[in-house]
This record gives structure tokens, C-alpha cells and sequence, in this order.
């Protein structure tokens, strides 16, 4: 340890450079000694983790600072540096969350370096739903029947025969991935490309298991209940953690994905968690007002129209729409648009009625109509900004949904 250089010196950088400055040059080091650009050469290897090491102490602001003050006895093994017992042993596996950072996609993200035989969660599965317009605004338990990858029992998932298991794979080293050299006009080019012998795997299975055929899963036919909550809307879906695909190397099995696909309904529409639907009222009703049944989701209300209430007025039902999904206590509006019938059939009586009623109207009736227009258009003005408003916040409500479902 007596003739180790000095980390700085080492980098290239003056002693009160800053994090940007320190990570430039373990970038410029990095990419010209990395073993995988010069595979076998020991000088670059050395060179290559000598330049990391470095780097690792003084990008971590602790160390640093204890580097500055004691220098490398600051790190050594059991001399009682100021980290205690512990001190720092470098290790070169640590550094992968440093590659990552430093080279973003130069390696393919750093997943193509992952070691194959380290625990890997499996992969996610999808399946879809489909349920009623109620079914989506109160919410469901529904049955799936899924094909499901199962770990196989016969050979717990290696995939090789009972009594053998799997040989590290002679090609890679069990690594699951080889360098491959080509000849480029531009020179020597080495590619990292998983091996062709093992497939990545890092092993290599003799004989294969005889209930899976080699693969380590079986496929079998499961039900799976899935509590939908109530709000969902047409397109969203429901994590299941734990339910998707067996893990790898004992990792944890991945997610199931539940799509909702919900029907279309005969009398309602929704539009995050409002709802909106057209209620046809009599012309009478229209004239002189009245208690009108209305449909919600909820079943038939009464509504109260006003007297002179002209056609395809809305009114806003509050909390009478979908509940949503942060709070089902929490619910949107029901918006209903009120269309008035004009009567088709009349008899004799009916007729002489509604003229009697015309005449008796003369002079009056314009001004009248005009006035409530006049109101009519209001409202639906209001009703417009109500609903941007509302959207909004469904928006958000979607939002924290998803946030909540989706951690990782
Ligand atoms: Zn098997
Ligand atoms: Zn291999």
C-alpha cells in the first residue's frame, strides 16, 4: 500500500476540483482502460481500477474528506483509521451503480453486465377484463382463468433431470456473455454479446428435465380473483405484485397486469368521474314544472324541473356520479341533459287543447321564450367550466392512482 499514488494524481485533477470536474476525468480514464475494450491486457486492468478507486473515494463526499485529511491509512484494513473498524476495502463489484451513472447506455444500461446467476424477478404478465359500465363505477371481484407459468415441480425450476443439474457453461465462465472481436475500418471493434452457447444463462443443462423439456416452467391453467376497485375506468389496470411470471435464480415472480375494458352502457357516458346522460321530459312537465324521474347509477330520482324549462337544458346532479378511486365516499357529478318530447299523436280533443292554449298565448309568448334563452345559456356556460374543472382534478386523481400502484 506504501507505493500507491496519490487518488488525485491518479485522476489527473488538482486537489480542489469540484464533483463535475473529478467525474470528467474518471470518464476519460475509464472508457481508455476498460477491460472490455482490451481484454487480457493487465497494465489496462490496473490501471482501469486504480482510476476507479479513486474515483470512488473522492466522488463520496465522506471519504473524500478522510482521504484529504489522512490519505490512504485512512483506508486501510485494520489500522484503526477514523472509519473505525470498518475502513474501506475497495471492492470492484461495488462500483456498478458508478457505471451506470458514468456510461448511461454506452454498456446497454448496464443490464447487459448483469451476472446471470444472481436472483432476477420474473417477468410481468397481462391479461384483460372486461365489465359493465356499473361494474366499473362500484367496482367487482371478477375470476380470471389465466395461463400461468409455474415453476416446475419435478426439477424446482432448474430445468434439469432429477439427480443432475446444470454445468457452468464452458464458453462464457458461466458469465452468459462473451467478447466479440471484429475487424472494422476503423479498427479493432469488441462487442459484449451474450453467449450463443448458453444463451445468457451461464449454464448449460446436460439432461434435460423430462416434465418441462429443459425450460425449468410448466404452464398451467389458474384462476386468479381480482378485486376491482370502484372508479376504474376503460383502459386502466390493476397491478397484481407477485402474480406474473416465476422468478429467475430464486428472484420474486413478477406482476400480473389486469386491463379494464368496460362496456358501453345503453343510458350512460362517463367522462373521468362525470357522468352524462339525456333524460327525456314531458312538454307539460317542461311548461309548468313537476317531479320527473331521472336514471343515475344509483337507480330513478326524482328531479324538481322548473317551470319554463326549455329543451336541452343540463342540470348538474352533485355526487351523483362515479365514485372515485382514492375515496369511493368521494363521488363526481352526473350531468343529465333534459330533452323535452314533443307530443306526435294528438286526437281531436288534444288538438283543439293546444290551440286553445295558442291563442290564448298570443302576445306573450315571444317575449317569454327570449328571456329564459337567455338563461338557458348561462347555465350551459357554467356547466362547461364545471366540467374543465372537474376533468382536472379526475386527472389527478388518476394520477395518484397510478403513483400509488407503481412504485418501482
Ligand atoms: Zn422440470
Ligand atoms: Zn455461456
Amino acid at each position: 500500500m506504501a507505493d500507491k499514488r496519490d487518488y488525485y494524481e491518479v485522476l489527473g485533477v488538482d486537489r480542489n476540483a469540484d464533483d463535475a470536474a473529478i467525474k470528467k476525468a474518471y470518464r476519460v480514464l475509464a472508457k481508455k482502460y476498460h477491460p472490455d475494450f482490451h481484454p487480457g491486457d493487465k497494465e489496462a486492468e490496473e490501471k482501469f481500477k486504480e482510476a476507479s478507486e479513486a474515483y470512488a473515494v473522492l466522488s463520496d463526499k465522506e471519504k473524500r474528506a478522510q482521504y484529504d485529511q489522512f490519505g490512504h491509512a485512512a483506508f486501510e484494513q485494520g489500522a484503526g483509521g477514523p472509519g473505525g473498524a470498518g475502513g474501506f476495502g475497495f471492492d470492484f463489484g461495488d462500483m456498478g451503480d458508478i457505471f451506470g451513472d458514468i456510461f448511461g447506455g454506452m454498456f446497454g444500461g448496464g443490464g447487459s453486465r448483469r451476472d446471470p446467476n444472481a436472483p432476477q424477478q420474473g417477468s410481468n404478465t397481462r391479461a384483460s377484463v372486461r365489465i359493465t359500465f356499473s361494474e366499473a363505477a362500484f367496482g367487482c371481484k371478477k375470476e380470471l382463468d389465466l395461463n400461468l407459468k409455474e415453476e416446475c415441480e419435478k426439477c424446482h425450476g432448474t430445468g434439469a433431470k432429477p439427480g443432475t443439474s446444470p454445468v457452468t457453461c464452458t464458453k462464457c465462465g458461466g458469465k452468459g456473455q462473451v467478447v466479440m472481436t471484429q475487424q472494422s475500418i476503423f479498427g479493432t471493434v469488441r462487442n459484449v454479446t451474450t453467449c450463443p452457447d448458453c444463451r445468457g444463462t451461464g449454464k448449460i443443462i446436460k439432461e434435460k428435465c423430462p416434465d418441462c423439456y429443459g425450460s425449468g416452467y410448466k404452464t398451467a391453467r389458474k384462476k386468479i380473483s381480482v378485486d376491482i376497485p370502484a372508479g376504474i375506468d376503460n383502459g386502466q389496470s390493476i397491478r397484481m405484485r407477485g402474480k406474473g411470471e416465476p422468478g429467475i435464480n430464486g428472484g420474486p415472480r413478477g406482476d400480473l397486469l389486469v386491463e379494464v375494458r368496460v362496456s358501453q352502457d345503453p343510458v350512460f357516458e362517463r367522462d373521468g368521474y362525470t357522468v352524462y346522460s339525456e333524460a327525456p321530459i314531458s312538454f307539460v312537465d317542461a311548461t309548468l314544472g313537476g317531479d320527473v324521474k331521472i336514471k343515475t347509477i344509483d337507480g330513478e330520482v326524482l328531479y324538481n324541473v322548473k317551470a319554463g324549462t326549455q329543451t336541452n337544458t343540463r342540470i348538474r346532479l352533485r355526487n351523483k356520479g362515479i365514485p372515485t378511486l382514492r375515496n369511493a365516499n368521494v363521488r363526481g357529478d352526473h350531468i343529465v341533459t333534459l330533452v323535452i318530447q314533443t307530443p306526435k299523436k294528438l286526437n281531436a280533443e288534444q288538438k283543439a287543447a293546444l290551440r286553445a292554449f295558442d291563442d290564448a298565448m298570443q302576445g306573450k309568448a315571444k317575449k317569454a321564450s327570449e328571456k329564459s334563452e337567455k338563461e338557458d345559456a348561462t347555465t350551459v356556460d357554467e356547466t362547461k367550466k364545471d366540467k374543465k374543472e372537474k376533468k382536472k382534478n379526475v386527472m389527478k386523481d388518476i394520477q395518484d392512482f397510478f403513483g400509488k400502484n407503481k412504485q418501482d
